[in-house]
């Protein structure tokens, strides 16, 4: 008898309706690749609840094994960078999207797409941050590049209470920045104050439509929702200033106006993690290991097991869900 795992498994039948079930699997179930993995952390991204959910056409390949991240150790290799016993991180790549996913025992993935695990995490701290983690640490990466400096006046953070925008407050507020917390849950405002958060702005303030140029509030900012949101924020962005874009939480259109970019000098710094190159991940993996206080991580994350997978990436998508979830199998 092979080995069996666990795993959730996306199908879709003839009429396109699409159902979600937890099966057992054997590796010889797995998609091809070079490197087969024990998943030991995996975590609820908003795209997995978008690919649970069938709210969004995330899933590109039928069946599939969801989990667009996980951490765990390599059980076999035949890449000459990754060896048994190597604990690995993986994000993006079009798993958990057209490569079976992290919602199983075991992953077959390519050992180009993998990264180390940095020595100051451990597998379940490393999904505690996860893609949304790695994702805020982009976007501080992308403003640091466009030279925006916290001397340079406050910061805002768009969607805050979410996975992305909780860990983009908590890397800000240790950088230095002065970060202004938008979320739509004033009720959080305590949890966002305790992750940095210097003042909370009620989402509302920032889902009307744009006007041209409003008053300018910041020098910068991290946006997950788009839409108005996005358009808002740049209209308030200080001169030269820059927002940097990676979510749609709040739709995927842009309804605003050149003149922040043309009257400004204001920068739109678009971040994807899916396919960003290998350097940048390490160096972003680098800077949350040593940059995200182990104590504002645990206070953001929230501990699942297996079992609760779908009904957390429903959470997620109607907005339910704060800070991370981390799945520990
Ligand atoms: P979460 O669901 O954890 O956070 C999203 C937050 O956005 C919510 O918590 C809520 O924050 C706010 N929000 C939700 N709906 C709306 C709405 N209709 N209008 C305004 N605000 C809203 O998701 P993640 O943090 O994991 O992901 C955030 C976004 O970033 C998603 O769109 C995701 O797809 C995207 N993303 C993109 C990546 C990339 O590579 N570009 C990688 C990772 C994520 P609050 O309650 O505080 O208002």
């Amino acid at each position: 008898m092979p080995d069996t795992f666990k795993a959730i498994l996306i199908s879709r039948d003839a009429d396109k309706r699409q159902s979600v079930e937890i099966t057992e699997l054997t590796e010889a179930d797995l998609m091809d690749g070079d490197v087969t993995v024990r998943v030991e952390a995996t975590t609820i991204n908003y795209k997995d609840g978008l690919a649970i959910t069938g709210k969004a056409p995330v899933v590109r390949r039928w069946p599939l094994v969801p989990g667009i991240d996980f951490a765990g150790t390599v059980l076999s290799s035949a890449h000459p960078d990754w060896k048994e016993g190597d604990k690995v991180i993986l994000n993006g790549w079009g798993v958990g999207e057209t490569h079976f996913g992290a919602y199983a025992g075991r992953a077959r993935v390519k050992g180009e797409w993998l990264v180390p695990l940095p020595d100051a995490l451990t597998t379940t701290e490393a999904m505690a941050i996860g893609t949304a983690g790695y994702t805020a640490m982009l976007c501080v990466m992308a403003l640091e590049r466009h030279g925006i400096l916290p001397e340079h006046g406050p910061v805002v953070v768009t969607g805050a209470a979410g996975g992305v925008g909780s860990v983009a407050l908590a890397l800000l507020s240790r950088l230095g920045y002065r970060v202004l917390a938008s979320t739509g849950r004033a009720a959080e405002s305590d949890y966002l104050r305790a992750l940095g958060a210097s003042e909370i702005i009620s989402r509302d303030e920032l889902s009307a439509p744009a006007r041209p140029l409003g008053k300018e509030r910041w020098a910068g900012g991290i946006d997950v929702v788009g839409s108005h949101t996005l358009a808002n924020l740049l209209s308030m962005t200080s001169y030269g200033g820059a927002i940097a874009a990676c979510g749609l939480a709040g739709g995927m259109d842009l309804p605003g106006s050149v003149a922040p970019f043309i009257l400004r000098g204001v920068s739109l710094l678009g971040v994807d993690s899916v396919m960003a190159p290998k350097d940048i991940r390490l160096q972003a993996w680098r800077r949350l290991a040593s940059h995200l206080d182990p104590a504002k991580l645990a206070a953001l994350t929230t501990t699942i097991g297996f079992g609760e997978i779908v009904e957390a990436a429903r959470d997620i998508v109607d907005g339910k869900v704060r800070g991370r979830v981390v799945v520990t199998m």
